[in-house]
């Protein structure tokens, strides 16, 4: 098994289908088939990868 966001293999268990990537400080959770990527906050929190690209695309149609 690899990271799904940056394919290394540098990466810890950190709970039950829970791991944290070292390669790119991304936590992802892996159910089954599904994987979700989070982002880690600065305040701990995790924010889902694509709730990021969502911000990010609403931000730059907006200018
Ligand atoms: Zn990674």
């Amino acid at each position: 098994m690899r990271c799904p966001h940056c394919n290394s293999r540098d990466f810890g268990k950190i709970g039950a289908n829970q791991f944290y990537c070292w390669g790119c400080f991304m936590e992802f959770n892996v159910t089954g088939e599904d994987v979700r990527i989070y982002e880690v906050a600065e305040d701990g929190s995790l924010v889902a990868l694509d709730e990021v690209a969502e911000a990010v695309s609403v931000e730059s149609s907006a200018v």
